[in-house]
C-alpha cells in the first residue's frame, strides 16, 4: 500500500464522510462527492452559504473518511484552505466535468455560489480489517505529520508473555523487551490492561 493507491481508492469509493467541528464544539459529518484528485493534493467543492463551509473557513480542520467494500479503512486528517482566487474556476470547471450531476444541483451561474477548498498536507491512516493480521500503515501528503497511536512495550517488561499469549492479532514478538509489531496492531489496549507489571505505554 502506498500513497497514491489510497488517494486512487478514495477516488473509487467516490462519495466520503468530511468530518468537522462546529462553533458549539460539535461534531458535523456530511458526505461529499464533489472531489478532484491530483497526485499531489485534493480539491473539493461546496457552496458558501453552508454551515460546512463556514466550519471550514472557521479553522481549516477536516477528517475525511473513506471505507471500501474490501473492510479498509482510510482516514485522512487535515487542515483545508481556500485555493487561490485565481485557481477557483479551473478546479470548479475540473469537478463539474467529472461529476456531470453538479450541473443539475447548480445549474448556470449559480455554480458561482461555490467555493474550492484544497488540501495538500495530510496524515493518511490506511487500516485493512479484511485480512489477517490486520495491517495499518501511514502515509504523509506534502508536509503533513503522522500522529504515532497506540502502544509500545518497554524496558520495565518482565518478559512474562501474558501480552503475546493474549493479543488477538498475535502482533506480538518475543524479545527483551517483547515488542509489538506495529502495522499488525489493532489499538484494542488489551495488552496494556493486563500487563502484570504495566510495562506497556501509550505511544
Ligand atoms: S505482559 Fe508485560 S511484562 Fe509480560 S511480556 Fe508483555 S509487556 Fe512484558
Ligand atoms: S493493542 Fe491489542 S492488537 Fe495491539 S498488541 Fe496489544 S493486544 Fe495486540
Amino acid at each position: 500500500m502506498d500513497l497514491a493507491t489510497c488517494l486512487k481508492k478514495m477516488q473509487l469509493v467516490g462519495v466520503l464522510a468530511f468530518a468537522t467541528v462546529d462553533e458549539d464544539g460539535n461534531p458535523q459529518v456530511r458526505n461529499i462527492s464533489a472531489i478532484h484528485y491530483e497526485e499531489d493534493g485534493i480539491y473539493f467543492f461546496t457552496a458558501r452559504g453552508k454551515n460546512f463551509c463556514k466550519e471550514l473557513l472557521a479553522n481549516g480542520k477536516v477528517q475525511i473518511l473513506c471505507y471500501t467494500r474490501f473492510k479498509e479503512m482510510i482516514r485522512l486528517s487535515a487542515t483545508v484552505k481556500p485555493s487561490a482566487d485565481e485557481e477557483q474556476i479551473k478546479w470548479r470547471e475540473k469537478i463539474f466535468e467529472e461529476q456531470p450531476y453538479l450541473a443539475n444541483v447548480y445549474p448556470g451561474n449559480s455554480k458561482d455560489i461555490g467555493i474550492i477548498f484544497e488540501i495538500k498536507d495530510a496524515d493518511v491512516e490506511y487500516f485493512h480489517l479484511g485480512v489477517r493480521p490486520i495491517f495499518r500503515e501511514n502515509y504523509v501528503l506534502g508536509k503533513g505529520r503522522i500522529k504515532n497511536k497506540g502502544f509500545e512495550i518497554t524496558d520495565a517488561c518482565i518478559t512474562c508473555g501474558k501480552c503475546k499469549k493474549n493479543c488477538p492479532q498475535q502482533c506480538i514478538e518475543e524479545g527483551t523487551p517483547f515488542v509489538i509489531i506495529q502495522e499488525h496492531c489493532l489499538h484494542c489496549g488489551y495488552c496494556y490492561e493486563n500487563c502484570p507489571v504495566q510495562a506497556i505505554v501509550e505511544r
